[in-house]
């Protein structure tokens, strides 16, 4: 269990993947339970700015008809479309002013899952002496689990915040949580507040 006060350490970065309306309930393509994360990451943003971690908060960013919409031959209804109130972060999470942006899903010739897929944002992490992430957000066998991957892949620990994450179904977020494992990521859950 993971207290994020005494778990972030210099050489950390705290990465809150996708929180934003349309993956939240009501939202165009929501994830059960996924305004649940908010308050889990809340405190860990909280303790990020305590520790002078820095804090990034990726978004899927479509221009209007992305080919990874079933409109357009892809897999998910539309969504998350740029300036628009779905692509809104959650307005419960308390993101900082100093809170760094990562946009993905805004290329016309592919979707990016995850936070690391051409945006340089492995680069900023090793400028900044970043070594470890800890990863949250939605949702937890899409975008969350391509992060973690990206991460690996780059080099960086990852370790995913439990709690502050939700599958689209258990069944996948069981299968992605394996492979985030095998791939050498470590699972976390928050210790309960007192
Ligand atoms: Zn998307």
């Amino acid at each position: 269990m993971a207290d994020p006060t005494a778990s972030l350490q210099p050489g950390d970065a705290l990465i809150v993947v996708d929180v934003q309306n349309d993956f939240c309930p009501g939202g165009a393509l929501p994830i059960d339970d996924g305004d649940a994360v908010v308050p889990v990451l809340n405190r860990w943003i909280a303790a990020a700015l305590d520790a002078h971690v820095p804090i990034y908060a990726s978004r899927d960013w479509h221009p209007a008809g992305h080919r990874s919409f079933k409109e357009s031959g892809g897999e998910w209804p539309a969504h998350c479309l740029q300036d628009s109130d779905g692509a809104r972060f959650h307005p419960d999470l308390r993101l900082p002013a100093s809170a760094i942006l990562v946009t993905k899903g805004v290329r016309f010739d592919k979707d990016q899952y995850s936070a690391f897929d051409d945006t340089g944002l492995a680069t900023e992490l090793r400028n900044r002496q970043v070594r470890r992430v800890w990863v949250g957000g939605l949702a937890q066998d899409v975008c969350v689990r391509a992060t973690v991957l990206g991460a690996r892949e780059e080099g960086f620990e990852a370790v995913v915040i439990g709690d502050a994450t939700r599958p689209v179904t258990r069944a996948r977020g069981a299968s992605a949580s394996d492979e985030m494992r095998l791939a050498g990521a470590l699972l976390e859950t928050t210790d309960e507040a007192s």
